[in-house]
């Protein structure tokens, strides 16, 4: 499929490295590590294989083999990742339109029919797969029935039963289940915080976008209360709120690469289990299949103007996206200047601010501001009040503003970096905003400057699956900027 080839997204920590160097994203985070557990790892491993004889004889398992081969193939990648332990992983398919996937303690992992048809792309599959990865990895089912009945199972664990064929009868006379309220498979919020950030590495090691994760959860967090089949998921998974910041927090933190481990097959698999009578969403509700043609860059076909109106922006792609040419020419304006690619083109705003971006780029008034998909916008913010104001401040009150007229935008950092333009000192702000093409992430990176005209701003400004096309441009253009004032 289109979709999928296309479906490269380039991290934003990108940014800070092509900007700054290595060291800046060449930072360690602290994952979450398995906690309190009364079991041991063969335990675990025990307990879920006399849990997965007793669940499948109680449900119904898809037994087609190119599903079956489909799932498997992305469990054993995400299972294959340095993150998901050391545990006999097993990917199975049950057929269960509720939207929903468990794992087992120890590695069986389930996934509803239902949960197939509800995914968008691979990668939302491969994201509630990673998420329930990490559960096992992070051993919760276990550590929360140690918590819950702590003085029980050690006397279980030290009679010597455990281990012995009867876990999981000596677990029910405690009420120690695999229903469906049981503590081995009903999470915590703390424990579903884990497996987010955990399952992000999991599934971005494997070669999946882990925005596309947390978008799946957010998008099925929305419809709950609409539609009954998704209600299973968060009664087992409770929600535990902003999910999206959660990830994109971390993804500054993930070694660089390209998301390229989808197979695009999923349709064809959607369209396999419709014929086997599997019932996903009804018609209408499921968002619709995202198209997005990217044609060879030698096709000089012109697309048609996007004229779209700017609130209700959801944008189709256009057809071709023309990357800067090598020359580059100046552009001279009061108080700075820079050069920019020579097919670019300058737009002069009515706020003093400047843009440079390709001539296909669309750009749009909205508000005060300009709206640009790609490209960069120069421009200072004056006003009595940033006279006494830091630099941080400063950029503070310039996000607030930017933030009024696109209210999706957010930052991905607590703190900018510090960095020099123009021999002078800045801050480099890495945003994401609800890029107006149908779904997608835009990276807006903001690098300010306080100056005697006020506090100088440059934003660059591309979709996530873009970035590291424009990221040389963006950085002759950053490097070019001289200040005067
Ligand atoms: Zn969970």
């Amino acid at each position: 499929m289109q979709w999928s080839r296309n479906h490269r997204l380039i991290a934003c920590w990108l940014a800070a490295l092509l900007l700054l160097g290595p060291a800046a994203a060449a930072r360690k985070r602290k994952l979450p590590k398995p906690g309190f557990n009364l079991f041991s790892v063969k335990q675990d491993i025990e307990l879920g294989r006399a849990g997965a004889k007793e669940i499948e004889s109680k449900v119904e398992l898809v037994t087609d083999e190119q599903v079956n081969r489909y799932v498997q193939t992305i469990g054993r990648k995400l299972a294959a990742t340095r993150y998901a332990g050391d545990f006999p992983y097993t990917f199975k398919v049950v057929r269960d339109d509720a939207i929903n996937a468990f794992a087992l303690p120890g590695g069986p992992t389930y996934v509803n029919t239902g949960l197939i048809l509800a995914a968008e792309n691979e990668a939302q599959l491969a994201g509630v797969m990673g998420h329930e990865i990490a559960h096992v990895a992070l051993r919760h089912g276990t550590s929360q029935a140690s918590k819950a009945n702590f003085i029980q199972i050690a006397a279980i664990i030290g009679s010597g039963l455990l281990g012995g064929g009867s876990i999981t009868s000596e677990l029910a006379r405690l009420g120690i289940s695999f229903g469906a309220s049981s503590v081995l498979l009903k999470y915590s919020r703390s424990a579903e915080k884990q497996a987010d950030i955990l399952g992000a590495y999991i599934v971005h090691d494997a070669g999946y976008n882990p925005v596309e994760m947390a978008r799946f959860f957010e998008k099925l967090q929305a419809e709950t209360g609409k539609r009954s089949k998704i209600a299973t998921f968060f009664s087992t998974h409770p929600d535990p709120g902003n999910r999206m910041q959660r990830i994109e927090e971390e993804v500054p933190y993930m070694a660089p690469r390209e998301y390229d481990a989808g197979s695009g097959r999923l349709p064809e698999i959607q369209k396999r289990l419709r014929a086997l009578g599997a019932a996903g969403p009804p018609a209408g509700e499921k968002a619709p299949a995202r198209r997005t043609p990217r044609t060879s860059p030698e096709r000089s076909s012109k697309p048609a103007p996007q004229t779209g109106p700017p609130s209700a922006a959801r944008l189709s792609r256009p057809p071709r996206i023309a990357l800067p040419s090598g020359s580059f020419r100046t552009y001279r304006g009061r108080g700075f200047s820079f050069r920019y690619p020579g097919n670019w083109r300058v737009y002069e705003g009515e706020d003093a601010s400047v843009t440079v971006a390709p001539p296909d780029a669309v750009t749009q008034a909205r508000g005060k501001g300009l709206t640009v998909v790609r490209g960069a916008i120069f421009g200072f913010l004056a006003g009595a009040a940033l006279q006494q104001a830091s630099l941080a401040e400063a950029t503070r009150l310039l996000v607030k503003r930017f933030q009024s007229a696109n209210p999706s935008l957010r930052p991905v950092n607590r703190q900018p970096t510090p960095m020099t333009l123009s021999g002078r000192p800045a801050l480099l702000t890495t945003l994401f905003s609800d890029s107006p093409y149908e779904g997608e992430t835009e990276i807006d990176l903001l690098v300010t400057v306080k100056t005697r005209d006020g506090l100088f701003y440059a934003v660059f400004a591309a979709p996530q699956r873009d970035f590291r096309a424009f990221q040389p441009a963006f950085r002759g253009i950053l490097n070019s900027v001289l200040l005067s004032n």
